[in-house]
């Protein structure tokens, strides 16, 4: 089947369900069934369907960003976050404790908010000048209403911040990292910006440009660590049932990628218990399903 014609079908297959989430206020006013599909092959080209083209928020999506643009400078990130599945909740402080301020995992808040911290200040401009290069979109930009709403609402990332400051893993004030997360998390981008800004961990580690912003071995590493942590406590379940590396975010979007083929991003805002899109989650097993384009 072609590109284009699959993701059709799956726009009208799939039936969006769960609500928005509402811990951040601005997202909790996003129509939950909104659905929108794109495919990116590695030479560019974009297959879409539904509100594929239409902003949303990509809260944790950036983390899959901002590990890759830390380990593009050096692996010393990993003296302060781990790389290990939670099974908890992503804003959850419980280990944190009994790992003296380690967070297990880039992907929950509080490995993400050390990523930030460790690309230090300016991090989300970084991250931002990085995403309009690989979307080819220099329109993209935060949205300031999110960001507001987040930081207005983020007294348990800062509980996490502080936390962390208490063990030693924070080397530049809390106020000042929280803000350039929510930053972070509060960039607006569409289905088929994200395909294309996923597409350098499809041709492992190389950019839109053909410059390597990874190696072949940090692009893999990126994925293994999408594939068990990128989707929190549902890692496993997100495994069994799509079977690619993925990272999904409050916002409703997940971006997937198949290896040596294509990069997608699937947004519907209706979200599960665990915080990952209903219809997302089951767009990807499909697409899984009826092109056989796994990592198994
Ligand atoms: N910005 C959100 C937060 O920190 C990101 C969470 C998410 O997308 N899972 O809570």
């Amino acid at each position: 089947m072609e590109l284009q014609q699959l993701v059709d079908r799956i726009a009208s297959e799939v039936t969006p369900g769960g609500s928005a989430a509402d811990y951040i206020p601005a997202l909790a006013r996003i129509d939950p069934h909104t659905f929108g599909l794109a495919v990116a092959t590695l030479d560019g080209e974009v297959f879409g369907a539904g509100r594929y083209e239409r902003p949303f928020s990509i809260q944790s999506i950036s983390k899959a960003f901002t590990l890759a643009l830390a380990l593009a400078e050096n692996d010393d990130v990993w003296t302060r976050v781990g790389r290990e599945p939670s099974g908890s909740p992503f804003n959850s402080l419980v280990q944190l404790e009994t790992e003296q301020g380690i967070p297990r995992n880039p992907f929950i808040n509080a490995g993400a908010v050390v990523v930030t911290d460790h690309l230090g200040l300016g991090a989300a401009d970084r991250l931002l000048e990085f995403l309009r290069q690989e979307s080819g979109n220099p329109s993209l930009d935060v949205d300031p209403e999110v960001a507001e709403s987040e930081l207005d609402h983020s007294d348990r990332n800062h509980a996490l911040a502080h936390f962390m400051a208490s063990y030693g893993n924070m080397r530049n004030p809390v106020d000042v990292v929280v803000r350039e997360y929510v930053r972070q998390c509060s960039i607006a981008m569409s289905c088929a910006d994200l395909a294309r800004a996923t597409l350098f961990l499809a041709r492992h580690g190389v950019r839109n440009d053909g410059t390597r912003l990874l190696g072949v071995s940090g692009a893999k590493r990126v994925n293994a660590v999408m594939l068990t942590c990128g989707t929190y406590d549902a890692a496993g379940q997100f495994a069994y049932r799509v079977g690619l590396p993925g990272k999904s975010g409050v916002g409703g979007g997940i971006i997937a990628v198949v290896p040596g083929k294509c990069a997608i991003c699937v947004w519907s805002p209706g979200l599960d218990a665990r915080g990952n899109s209903v219809a997302g989650v089951d767009a990807l097993d499909r697409f899984t399903t009826l092109t056989g384009w796994s990592v198994f």
